[in-house]
Order: structure tokens, then C-alpha cells, then sequence
């Protein structure tokens, strides 16, 4: 069954997030967001890159309306996705990271999910992981 054709994605959210696997495409990224952190995240982060936060601070975080944001369409893009779609902070990654795809408005309606399954190659393997299992 295709993911157009499936009546409400949503029905299928907890089997979908537990077959979810990162497929490293770099995706979800590279696109444009919002990416805040926490200062133990942005403590953290330092820690790993072997600076310290106050130079991590200064390099990679900028602040808006009192949040602190490591990525943005304004400020790096690109975030710490490297050439080969490896996240450079990856063990340190904020927990907005490490909850994807289980965010409230990828769930919100069906056309919502359509799109990111469109954009995100680990959740269509999941979809087709959970429709496989459904058409048997
Ligand atoms: S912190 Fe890493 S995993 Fe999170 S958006 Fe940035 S590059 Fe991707």
C-alpha cells in the first residue's frame, strides 16, 4: 500500500516510530529549522568538540527571544551535518535530534506525515517495514 493511499498516517504513528532507523541522509538536516539547545546541551557540545562553552558560545550559537539556537535558515544552515551526512556533534546532539521523528507537528495530520515520509528515507523504510507486516 503507498503512503497516499493509507486513510490516516497517523493510526500508524507508534509502529512507525518503532521501526524508524536512521537511513543518514542528511535530510532533516540540511532542510531549513529552528535547532535549540539547552545549556547543559551547549555544555556538552563544547565538551565534545574540545572547546570551551564560552568559545562554543561565541562560534556556533546565537540567541532569540531568549533561546539559544545552534541552527537557523539565517544562522548555519547546515547545522553539524558534514560532507558525508554525519551530524559532528552527533553524541551531543540537543534533544530535539535525538526525539526525531517523533515531533508533534510531523504527527499533526495526515498530510504532514506524507511529507516527511516524502523527505525522510528512514521513516518510508519504516512505513514500508509496518505495511509490509499489515499486507502479510
Ligand atoms: S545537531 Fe546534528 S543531528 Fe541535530 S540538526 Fe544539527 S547536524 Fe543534525
Amino acid at each position: 500500500m503507498t503512503p497516499e493511499l493509507m486513510p490516516d498516517l497517523r493510526a500508524l504513528k507508534a509502529d512507525l516510530l518503532a521501526k524508524f532507523e536512521c537511513q543518514q541522509s542528511g535530510n532533516c538536516c540540511r532542510r531549513e529549522g529552528y535547532v535549540y539547545a539547552t545549556t547543559l546541551e551547549l555544555q556538552k557540545m563544547a565538551k565534545l568538540l574540545g572547546v570551551s562553552y564560552v568559545e562554543f558560545v561565541d562560534q556556533f550559537v546565537v540567541r532569540q527571544e531568549g533561546w539559544a539556537l545552534i541552527a537557523s535558515p539565517a544562522h548555519r544552515p547546515g547545522c553539524f551535518v558534514n560532507a558525508q551526512n554525519h551530524c559532528d556533534i552527533y553524541e551531543a546532539r540537543p534533544k530535539s535530534c535525538r526525539t526525531y521523528p517523533d515531533w508533534p507537528q510531523i504527527w499533526e495530520n495526515h498530510a504532514s506525515v506524507l511529507a516527511e515520509l516524502a523527505m525522510c528515507p528512514g521513516l518510508k523504510l519504516a512505513f514500508d517495514r509496518v505495511c509490509g507486516t499489515l499486507q502479510t
